[in-house]
Parts: structure tokens; C-alpha cells; sequence
């Protein structure tokens, strides 16, 4: 490192050099994580290293004041993190995002209970303490949600969140699981959550009975360390896309299309997009834009006005959705979740896409780069955390 020289006993850095950062970070408004190796020596911070952070921080607190700072201490195999809150505080986990999503918790794995035996004949010991210690949003407990959320449950992820502000329909039965026909009218997410609590594993599931197009819900997705995308609407999916690049929070979107006519199906599609800060995002795919999110908020007299001047789509009926499908789809979507975290699918397969053609019996995937101009390739938004208004967007006023 410029700047640095290396000394008899260790490492230190010259005072020119923190001042630069200090000053970037407060031109940019960033926090400052200060990060240093152990090569050879114990998987956690020294004395020396407290002492030196005595030090460096009350100095970068000062320089930059409105900010949250850390440290890192890295060696072979784990990682460990310390903020200052100002008060010198260790981090509960430290989380990387690419590739593969790993996770370095303060406490050290336990033995997993028998009960997930089955599982860890599979992939071993280490996933059951990585998946207790995962908080996992889902947003929409519909036809693909809910089957995730089972899934998720069972595979014993020890934190759940849901979003989603729908009341049960009698026709969403067919694929929604835990519902029953005496539960209309009843939000989506306590259907789910009762349903869950009542396996009895422990799971602490918070059910937030609003969608995330409200500011107040959608700020409580920054407590997750992973969503999953279960809505058919452009809106949210946009809302995650932010999430992911502002607060490198990974998303695995799901989508099922049924093409028929007459009741005579042309082809079912299942589509798994995982999204990380660097990869193509929903807009670069295609998968949503800025004129659907516009046509999808107009109010009903407002889309009417619209269609007949040619200015927005004619409203469609509703889409065809059935049980096999969408569940397929949340399998496909848990596969690759597993797949992050383990890597189980082999160290190249590297896709970020994952295209299920259900009548072909054929499964495809891709991977694509952020395309030039998308707000996804710009890595100056990437981790930046909050700012006003959150995520950058314009959320409603409550009316009532
Ligand atoms: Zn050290
Ligand atoms: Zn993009």
C-alpha cells in the first residue's frame, strides 16, 4: 500500500495516507472498514490490533462524524468484523456476496439438531449453522411464495420475513399452501406464518401484512441477508432491484408464465433470475421497465383514459396460474439459493438465470453483464446504504 511502511513488529501507515481516505470518504459520504490480513497468526483481532484501533478510529469518527466504521481481520479461512457505534462492537457475521454467499458468524458451529440428519447426509454439517443464522425475506406469498416458504422452514433457515399486503381469494387455494377456503379474506402472510409456526421448528417468522411499495415496510428488507421475489408486479421487483445494489442484499426473483388460448396451453415457462451487484438486473433483462412501473400505478378510470388515447395496454384478465408450476418454479428457486451457499452445483457453473421450460421438459441458463447505461452498472450506488428519500425513489403518503 502507498503510504505504508513495514516495520520490525508489523504494519503501520502514515498519517498522509488516512487523511486521504478520511477525506474521500467524507466528500462521498461513506464509512470507512479497515481491513488487514493474519496470514499466519489466530483467526481473530489481536491485542496489537486493539491498540491500534484505539488509535485509527476515534480518528476516522472524528474526520468523518455522521458515518458507521469498522474493521476487518482476515486470514486463511475466516473472516471477522468489528463496528464502531460508536462504541467498539463485533459484528454478528460477516457476509460475502459473488459467487458463492458465504457467511463468517461470531459464534462457532454447533452440532445440528438430528431432526435435519437427512439433510446434512447431503451437504454436510456446516449448512444447517449457516441456514439457522440466515434471515431470508420473501416478498409475495402467492403461488410461488408459499411453497418457498415452506421449503425454506423445513430446510431449517432460522429467520423468516414476509411481505405482502394481499387478503386470500378463494380461487388463490388451488396453489397457495396452508390456505384453506375458511381463510378468505385473511392477509396471506399470517396464513403462512401460522401455518409455519405450526411445524415446530423454532423459526422466527415476521409477517408484515403490507407490500413493500409503503417506505416504512419496505425499509424493514434491510434486515435481510437474502430476498426472494415472489410477486407477478413491476413495482416491487424494481423496489428489490434497488435493495440489491444499495445494500448488497441479494435477490433471487422468480416468474411463471402460462401461454394458452382457449384453454389450450402453448408453452409454461418458469424463470429464476438471481441478481447481485454485477450482474444484469431486472431492467437490463427486460424483465420489468420504467413504463410498466408507470402503466401499473395508474388508477383503473386513469388506465381506461389511457388505453383509448393509446398510451397504456389493455388491462388483462387475469393470468392463468396452476400448482405444478409455480411450485417447480420455487423449487427451481431454492435450488439455486442452496447452490450459492454451497456451491453444490459445481464451481463453473457460474449462471445467473435459470429459464425452466416446463412443457419441453427442458432447462436452460444464462448469465449477462450489466448493460451500459443501466443503473445496475454503476458501482458507485453499490453497498452506498441509506439515503433520503430511501432507495432514491419517490414512496407514497399514507392517506389514512
Ligand atoms: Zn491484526
Ligand atoms: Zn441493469
Amino acid at each position: 500500500m502507498e503510504g505504508s511502511e513495514v516495520q520490525a513488529w508489523g504494519l503501520s501507515i502514515s498519517s498522509a495516507a488516512l487523511t486521504r481516505v478520511a477525506k474521500l470518504a467524507r466528500y462521498e459520504e461513506l464509512g470507512i472498514i479497515f481491513a488487514h490480513s493474519h496470514p499466519e497468526g489466530v483467526a481473530d483481532f489481536s491485542e496489537q490490533d486493539d491498540r491500534e484501533e484505539q488509535r485509527l478510529l476515534p480518528f476516522f469518527q472524528a474526520r468523518v462524524p455522521d458515518r458507521m466504521h469498522g474493521t476487518l481481520v482476515l486470514t486463511q479461512d475466516s473472516i471477522r468484523g468489528r463496528l464502531y457505534v460508536p462504541e467498539r462492537t463485533p459484528a454478528d457475521a460477516v457476509v460475502v456476496i459473488g459467487q458463492r454467499f458465504r457467511q463468517w458468524t461470531s459464534t462457532s458451529a454447533e452440532d445440528p439438531e438430528p431432526i435435519y440428519d437427512r439433510q446434512v447426509r447431503a451437504f454436510g454439517k456446516e449448512i444447517q449453522h449457516v441456514l439457522k443464522h440466515l434471515h431470508v425475506g420473501i416478498v409475495g406469498l402467492g403461488g410461488t411464495g408459499s411453497p418457498l416458504a415452506e421449503q425454506l422452514c423445513r430446510l431449517g433457515v432460522g429467520h423468516l420475513s414476509f411481505f405482502d399486503g394481499d387478503t386470500l381469494d378463494p380461487t388463490n387455494v388451488n396453489r397457495v399452501y396452508g390456505s384453506a377456503i375458511a381463510d378468505k379474506d385473511r392477509a396471506k402472510v399470517h396464513i403462512a406464518k401460522e401455518r409455519l409456526d405450526a411445524i415446530g421448528l423454532g423459526t422466527k417468522i415476521d409477517a408484515h401484512d403490507e407490500h413493500i411499495t409503503f417506505e416504512t415496510t419496505a425499509r424493514a428488507l434491510r434486515d435481510c441477508d437474502i430476498t426472494f421475489g415472489c410477486t407477478d408486479k413491476e413495482l416491487p421487483r424494481a423496489i428489490l432491484t434497488q435493495l440489491c445494489l444499495r445494500y448488497c442484499i441479494p435477490v433471487i426473483d422468480l416468474g411463471v408464465l402460462i401461454d394458452s388460448q382457449d384453454g389450450v396451453i402453448s408453452g409454461v415457462y418458469g424463470r429464476v433470475t438471481t441478481l447481485i451487484p454485477g450482474e444484469a438486473c431486472l431492467f437490463c433483462r427486460g424483465r420489468i421497465s420504467a413504463e410498466g412501473i408507470r402503466v401499473e400505478a395508474l388508477s383503473e378510470v386513469d388506465r381506461s383514459a389511457q388505453v383509448l388515447d393509446g398510451y397504456a395496454p389493455e388491462l388483462q384478465e387475469p393470468a392463468p396460474a396452476v400448482i405444478p408450476f409455480t411450485s417447480a418454479t420455487a423449487s427451481a428457486a431454492v435450488c439455486e439459493f442452496l447452490h450459492r451457499l454451497t456451491g453444490f452445483m459445481g464451481s463453473e457453473r457460474l449462471s445467473s438465470e435459470v429459464l425452466l421450460a416446463i412443457d419441453q421438459s427442458r432447462i436452460r441458463t444464462n448469465r449477462l453483464q450489466p448493460r451500459e447505461g443501466c443503473v445496475c452498472g454503476d458501482e458507485s450506488f453499490w453497498g452506498l446504504g441509506d439515503c433520503s428519500p430511501f432507495l432514491d425513489m419517490v414512496w407514497p403518503t399514507r392517506t389514512s
